[in-house]
């Protein structure tokens, strides 16, 4: 049966996996809107290929472009409310929330709101309010497919399982690009350092966090609220090859665990096909060049931000969206040259100490934290 799709962020790396996705599951899928920040010129083509009756660009001037060029009959929504509008539109059976950052909470939260399927790639905005759209998707009737790689492979070594039944789950990492450098290099890695993942082939803004180890702590955060796990229940461990990408332990010592090449097509197909599977455009695993698979535990003490993660899950409240906007922030202060590698852990671990925090937030109250943080990393001086 033919599944409508919507691809939010399609023009980003997730995006553009997920559009080759589509492509290759011919008649399976209907793109049924695309939208982006403002690459209008890749939104065109995509909108070319996949004739979707909307697309929605977040800029205005892009938007502009977008409409004189034309763009295959598709209406052109844009500006900061396009998303949401074209969430509430779209007669879509799997809503994907490819956008980066805590800016694709509105359209998140629009999806689960109408209790659509989504397939969650775009994991800030369960960091910054899980506490709230879990609870809303269970009302609603929403389903939660994670795309996160670690994310799907817990969600697929569950299926047929009881949630009772698991004692934990192992949480696998990369240890990215300074997995084994020393704390002294790393303080003062430059951007170009950071952007040299060695297995995966990802946007700006997860690179570095994967070089931080900042994209594993979201991750901890991020399975607390998908599986309704406590923080003691999710462990982290070192895997360079990214073959083993998560694993699911259960009470009677069994492990189970989801295997592949590190590739995002993968999870992002079977949220697509979900609950079944098709032939994929991933080569399967050549299991006789695996010589080893190797785990180690992460080094607490040259990824600090491990730690963070743990401490966010446990508190709650306002603490995931203090430490995801810190990190955003320090992250696009890192970016422009304006911070040290090393601060981005530090300043969103200070701002995490010191914020406000409220145990039972409304939607308000975290954005206001979201909003504070950001101000914070701003403004900083001594960063
Ligand atoms: P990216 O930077 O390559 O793409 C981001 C997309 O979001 C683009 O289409 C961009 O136009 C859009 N966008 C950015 N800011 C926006 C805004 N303010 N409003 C509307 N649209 C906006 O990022 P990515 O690497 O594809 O990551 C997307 C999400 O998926 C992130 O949350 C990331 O953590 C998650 N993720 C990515 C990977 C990966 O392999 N890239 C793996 C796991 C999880
Ligand atoms: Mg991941």
């Amino acid at each position: 049966m033919e599944k409508r799709v919507l691809i939010l962020g399609s023009t980003g790396s997730i995006g553009r996996a997920a559009a080759e996705v589509c492509r290759s599951l011919g008649e399976r899928v209907r793109v049924v809107g695309l939208a982006a920040l403002r690459s209008w010129e890749l939104l065109a083509e995509q909108a070319a290929e996949f004739r979707p009756p909307a697309v929605a660009l977040v800029d205005e001037a892009a938007a502009r472009q977008l409409r004189q060029r034309g763009c295959g009959g598709a209406a052109v929504l844009s500006g900061p409310e396009s998303l949401v509008e074209l969430v509430n539109r779209a007669e879509a059976d799997l809503v994907l929330a490819a956008i980066v950052g805590a800016a694709g909470l509105p359209a998140t939260l629009a999806a689960v709101e109408r209790g659509l399927t989504v397939g969650l790639a775009n994991k800030e905005p369960l960091v910054v309010a899980g506490a709230l759209l879990v609870p809303i998707a269970q009302r609603s009737g929403a389903t939660l497919i994670p795309v996160d790689s670690e994310h799907s492979a817990i969600f697929q070594c569950l299926q047929g399982n009881r949630r009772a039944d698991v004692k934990r789950v192992h949480l696998t990492a990369s240890g990215g690009p300074f997995r084994t450098w020393p704390i002294e290099r790393m303080e003062q890695a430059t951007l170009a350092d950071a952007l040299r993942h060695p297995v995966w082939s990802m946007g700006p803004k997860i690179t570095i966090d994967s070089a931080t180890m900042m994209n594993k702590a979201l991750e901890i955060v991020e399975a607390h609220h998908l599986f309704g796990l406590d923080a003691d229940q999710i462990d982290v461990l070192i895997h360079p090859e990214s073959i083993v990408h998560s694993m699911v332990e259960y009470l009677d010592g069994s492990t189970m665990a989801q295997l592949g090449v590190p590739d995002m097509k993968t999870p992002i197909q079977y949220a697509m096909t979900y609950p079944a599977r098709c032939n994929g455009i991933t080569q399967p695993l050549a299991w006789e060049s695996i010589r080893a698979l190797h785990f180690e535990a992460p080094d607490r003490a040259r990824f600090p931000a491990i730690n963070l993660g743990y401490e966010a899950a446990r508190r709650g409240g306002t603490a995931g969206a203090v430490l995801n906007a810190a990190n955003e922030a320090a992250v696009d202060r890192f970016r422009n040259g304006r911070l040290a590698f090393g601060q981005i852990a530090r300043v969103s671990g200070e701002l995490l100490a010191r914020h406000a925090f409220r145990a039972q937030p409304t939607l308000e109250e975290l954005l206001a934290a979201d909003a504070w943080a950001r101000r914070e990393v701003e403004e900083c001086v001594a960063c």
